[in-house]
């Protein structure tokens, strides 16, 4: 299964979100198809095509919560 590296910002909650793809891990398997030896006119059920895990590249490290853990605790804000 190939990888994608994806840039992005890494938050104090510990979530990273990703904002762009970097680079293209080529795993070289035959049998997916994102891989470049992956022929082209191939019929063949049950090739790989999705990818793989993604390779995290921290470019801004930021002081604050991300947006969906923002979000979860005002949804929660109001519970007393
Ligand atoms: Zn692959
Ligand atoms: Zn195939
Ligand atoms: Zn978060």
């Amino acid at each position: 299964m190939c990888q994608r590296v994806m840039t992005g910002q890494k938050y104090v909650c510990g979530h990273f979100i990703p904002v762009q793809v970097a680079a293209t891990i080529d795993c070289g398997n035959r049998r997916c198809e994102k891989s470049i030896n992956h022929p082209d006119h191939c019929h063949r059920v049950g090739c790989t095509t999705r990818w793989g895990p993604d390779k995290e590249q921290i470019v801004e490290t930021v002081a604050q919560r991300c947006r969906s853990c923002e979000s979860f605790e005002h949804g929660h804000a109001d519970r007393r």
